[in-house]
């Protein structure tokens, strides 16, 4: 069962961040609404544009979700009872003043100590770990997969910006505050150049970022596993680390954050591939 934090966006700066991340996702999804699916289809019945209405909802809709379970769900050890003796491998936190299992790392931000701990995520200001990992990973799918999409939808109209703007369109379209200054683009035209702009860079940032988790998670391992060089123990086979993100009902867990998907284990214990190989010898 998923437990809520008892406290989320604590700092002015954590609101700050994800009313910013809203904005911008429900500006990009308007602006291909508004702006670039009428000029793609300029009757407003057309079956095309309706699906891509729909597709556009379902990925604005799964991203918000994907987000706010994230941002939700506890990512420390909620309600568990901690052994008070120090089992080997388990390391005793002077801050939390408890025992915790391998792989668990305490954060300071969260102030407390966070199973599976992979990193601290400043959108949603919350720790990916043991339960709020696939969240993490489908709130960076789908941010990615829909600045894939509009970038898709926009290839048309940037090419049109480049065409007819010669030289200015650098300007307007990465640096839109300087081309306002001197007069260069303004009104329409500007607000279509910021949301193009950033569709593109943001989307190869995003590129970055996600190639970078999924690697990650074919392995099994943490952000701090593989820096440490540490996940190869933790690496059990394609479905064994699918199931480690996404849960046991991984194959469908994907489509939305609101399709059930326990989590195998208890987070606090893991099989090990030294053991399970041994294990398959001995049978
Ligand atoms: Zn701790
Ligand atoms: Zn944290």
């Amino acid at each position: 069962m998923e437990e809520r934090r008892k406290c989320i966006l604590k700092t002015r700066l954590d609101k700050i961040v994800i009313t910013v991340v809203h904005i911008l996702m429900c500006g990009v999804y308007l602006f291909e609404l508004l702006v670039i699916l009428p000029r793609i289809y300029e009757d407003s019945s057309s079956v095309g544009k309706n699906l891509h209405i729909v597709a556009g909802t379902w990925i604005l809709f799964n991203a918000i979700a994907s987000l706010w379970k994230f941002v939700l769900v506890d990512p420390g050890t909620g309600s568990l009872i901690l052994p008070s003796m120090l089992k080997p491998g388990w390391r005793f936190c002077w801050k939390c003043e408890a025992n915790y299992p391998p792989r668990s790392f305490h954060c300071f931000q969260c102030e407390q100590c966070v199973l599976v701990r992979d990193h601290h995520c400043i959108i949603g200001s919350n720790c990916v770990g043991y339960r709020t990992r696939r969240y993490f990973h489908l709130m960076a799918f789908y941010m990615w997969f829909a600045l894939l999409y509009a970038n898709l939808l926009n290839m048309d109209f940037v090419w049109e910006l480049f065409h007819s703007f010669g030289s200015k369109t650098l300007l307007t379209m990465f640096m839109p505050l300087l081309a306002w200054i001197f007069g260069v683009a303004e009104g329409e035209t500007l607000a279509m150049a910021f949301f193009s702009s950033f569709c593109i860079l943001a989307f190869l940032y995003g590129t970055a970022v996600i190639l970078f988790h999924i690697r990650n998670t074919l392995k099994g391992r943490t952000t701090h596993e593989e820096a440490k060089g540490l996940g190869a123990k933790y690496n059990l086979g394609l479905t064994e680390n699918m199931k480690s993100t996404f849960g046991n009902n991984w194959k469908f867990a994907w489509l939305s954050p609101l399709i059930p998907s326990p989590m195998p284990g208890d987070g606090l214990t893991f099989v090990e591939k030294e053991l399970l190989s041994q294990c398959g010898k001995n049978l």
